[in-house]
């Protein structure tokens, strides 16, 4: 609050993208951010990566948006309006009035509320839904969840994680009972080995990437796994250039070498590990001769990979979204964790298991709740016993139903049939992010209600009835947790543009609307940051590793380690060291076999589509193409592709062409790269010019319920 009121102030807070969380300061200056500058925070000790120090300026954008927004009367919600109003052939102000903050929650509101009559349905068959983001804080996604299970009377609530590394959490709860990372990036300086598969993060994850390069430096060996040459394997001893969506197989044939040559810990697998015999029945065949007739990796260089990775003092494992985005994504993450499980890489500096979050608080918002199928911190809502004690704290003389909530996509799916009518986002963009756009836009449309709240007018705004302006990331307190599950605190720099509001006041004003009779916000508090240490303190009661920070902890020491027990005590770095958070305290190994997805190349689409992340943008792009440099730096959407396929197809660098999938077409620019694999493309998905994901199929890995990103068929012509 205080350096608000300066003229010109440091603001020392966290960055607002990926997961690495890293601390920086910024220098602000009549009601301007001048500078972004690295402090001396755990997870980056003073660095920062282009979007962290270039990338601020989208909070002073002119596109921000101002005032709520109402859509005007017998305007319809047309998709086609998301490309004709990016390029500039038609004004918001066509489609959309303003109003003032009374309307426009009155309206948000009643939407709501027509479907929350008496005989109105409840659970999962609620044609009510939310979703909340991983960019907001955890208070946001804490009470984001906690409106749509207490207010909408259903479990329908989720956010972006489902698109991201829902199959790595389903996999670790299943596994190890824990989603979380069991160490942090930083202990890759002690790794004798470091196992860097399907992640690229010298793109998505910079900072993280300069702690393994500098591993790499001092003596550490790196293995990288990846159908892409991405820029890490430049520094790997092996890089796997497996054939994509044959993770499994490469896995299996590891842990096969490992079993086989008697390279396994009994020790740990007998102190520790339930179902070591079952996966040694089940990895039998996988010898590295089959298996590489599969991967398309020599079987000699298998071997050679398991025998580094099970023989080191310490070995760690990264990875990222091409292992867990794909239809059998949780088979690939099951494998992981058997690597690790049986040959004891795990409790120890420099060792486990450590799946790359990509949004600076996918971690904090999944912990907070916004999932389907669980209360904050992963309680199941199909135990009595957990929401009994959620509806006790909640005040609440109705009950939460037992019925775990649709996911992501299930729900824009069901708005596409009419099961879902009214929905809430909060800060996320399904009409960028959800795979098979065409029809992930066209549900949105159906929707009797869409009530948006963000700082931009971005692609799912454009579909929705009523649009509420909302605040950036440096200008609101807040609570993030990074992927090392270090909890850090935002500070404002700045006071949100005209009318925008805090997000905690809106979902709280939206919230008494609908009848519930929340306080957390009250009229002396300003901006300050009394609301959120309300929020804060009331999640402590109801997440165990939040017990032992405060909120006034959490001011005093920046950043906290969590699980964090004890008030008096520093929080958890390495956890598991001596046992799992299972019932019996022990390690499930769950074996996986080989499945091809259903995008099998063929005649027609005889090339596989791998989407993701450039390194000056994050994600949809609705921050990082409205901050000037990291637009100025990136432009365009470009299709990679490697110089042998695009000779085979008679194609140049330079070239426009069209990508077409069972699913789409796009337009856009090919660009030749040798990173790529044969037979592979890549395009970044976060381009409304050619939106990636117009090509991508909804098909869900059963466990996680995650679409297969990384693997679509598709072929490649020149445009005439
Ligand atoms: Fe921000 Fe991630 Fe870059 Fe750090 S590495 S500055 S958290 S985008």
């Amino acid at each position: 609050g205080a350096a608000l009121l300066q003229a010109d102030a440091e603001v020392d807070s966290v960055c607002p993208y990926c997961g690495v969380g890293c601390q920086l300061s910024y220098r602000v200056k009549d009601g301007r951010i001048l500078e972004a500058t690295g402090r001396d925070g755990p997870a980056n000790h003073g660095r920062l990566c282009v979007k962290g120090r270039y990338g601020y300026d989208y909070v002073m954008s002119e596109e921000r948006l101002r005032q709520p927004l109402v859509r005007r009367a017998g305007v319809a919600k047309d998709p086609a309006d998301i490309q004709r109003l990016r390029r500039g052939e038609l004004a918001l102000s066509a489609l959309f009035r303003p109003a003032s903050w009374e309307e426009a929650l009155d309206l948000a509101a009643a939407g709501f509320k027509r479907h929350l009559q008496a005989d109105s349905p409840r659970g999962k068959a609620s044609p009510l839904a939310g979703f909340g983001s991983a960019k907001g804080s955890n208070e946001e996604a804490y009470l984001f969840q906690k409106l749509i299970r207490q207010g909408f009377a259903t479990h329908n609530v989720d956010h972006c994680t489902r698109l991201c590394h829902a199959s790595s959490v389903a996999a670790l709860l299943e596994g190890l009972g824990s989603g979380s990372v069991s160490n942090p990036v930083a202990d890759v300086q002690y790794a004798e080995v470091i196992l860097l598969i399907g992640a690229n993060p010298s793109a998505n994850h910079p900072v993280a990437a300069s702690f393994i390069k500098n591993a790499v430096q001092n003596g550490a060996t790196l293995i990288v796994a990846d159908p892409r040459r991405a820029p890490m394997s430049r520094f790997a001893r092996h890089h796997l250039a497996f054939r994509p969506d044959s993770d499994v197989a490469l896995l299996n044939a590891l842990l096969h070498v490992i079993i086989d040559e008697g390279l396994s810990d009994p020790a740990f697998i007998t102190a520790r590990v339930n179902g070591y015999e079952a996966l040694k029945a089940a990895v039998a065949e996988c010898t590295p001769e089959r298996m590489s007739e599969i991967c398309g990796i020599a079987p000699a260089t298998l071997r050679e990979v398991a025998r580094l990775y099970a023989k080191s003092r310490a070995s760690m494992i990264f990875w990222g979204m091409g292992v867990s985005q794909h239809v059998h994504g949780t088979d690939n993450v099951r494998c992981l964790i058997a690597l690790a499980m049986i040959t004891g890489q795990i409790g120890r500096p420099g060792t486990g298991l450590h799946p790359l979050r990509g949004q600076n608080n996918v971690q904090g918002a999944s912990d907070a709740g916004l999932i389907p199928m669980m209360l904050p911190n992963y309680q199941r809502v199909n135990h009595a016993e957990v929401r009994e004690q959620f509806e006790a704290l909640w005040g609440m003389d109705t009950s939460l139903g037992s019925e775990p909530g649709l996911t992501v996509v299930e729900i824009v799916h069901a708005a596409y049939e009419g099961r879902i009518k009214a929905m809430f986002i909060e800060g996320e963009n399904p009409a960028m992010s959800d795979p098979d756009l065409d029809h992930a836009r066209a549900g949105l449309a159906r929707l009797e209600h869409l009530v948006v709240q963000d700082i931009f007018a971005t692609e799912t705004a454009l579909l929705a009835d009523v649009i509420l302006p909302a605040s950036a990331h440096p200008e609101k307190w807040g609570s993030y947790t990074n992927t090392d599950r270090l909890l850090q605190l935002g500070r404002p720099a700045l006071m949100p543009p005209g009318e925008a509001r805090q997000d905690l006041w809106i979902i709280e004003q939206l919230a008494r609307r609908i009848g519930l009779p929340w306080q957390y916000w009250q009229a002396e508090d300003g901006a300050g940051q009394a609301p959120v240490a309300r929020v804060f303190e009331e999640m402590r009661q109801l997440m165990a590793p939040l017990a032992g920070v405060s909120w006034a902890r959490l001011l005093r020491e920046e950043a906290v380690v969590t699980p964090a027990p004890r008030e008096d005590g520093p929080g958890e770095d390495v956890v598991f060291i001596d046992r799992f958070p299972t019932p019996d305290g022990r390690a499930q190994l769950v074996p996986a076999r080989f499945t091809p997805g259903p995008e099998q190349p063929d005649a027609q689409f005889p090339l596989i589509l791998a989407t993701g992340r450039v390194l000056e943008h994050w994600h949809t792009g609705a921050m990082t193409r409205r901050a000037s440099a990291l637009e100025a730096l990136s432009p365009q959407p470009l299709i990679s592709m490697h110089p042998e396929d695009m000779a085979a197809l008679r194609l140049h660098e330079g070239q426009a062409v069209r990508m077409s999938s069972r699913f789409g077409d796009v337009q856009a620019t090919l660009q030749q790269s040798p990173e790529v694999r044969q037979g592979q493309v890549f395009l970044p998905f976060c381009y409304w010019e050619a939106a990636a994901n117009l090509l991508t199929g909804s098909a869900l890995d059963p466990s996680g319920k995650i679409p297969g990103f990384k693997v679509t068929a598709v072929t490649v012509q020149a445009l005439v």
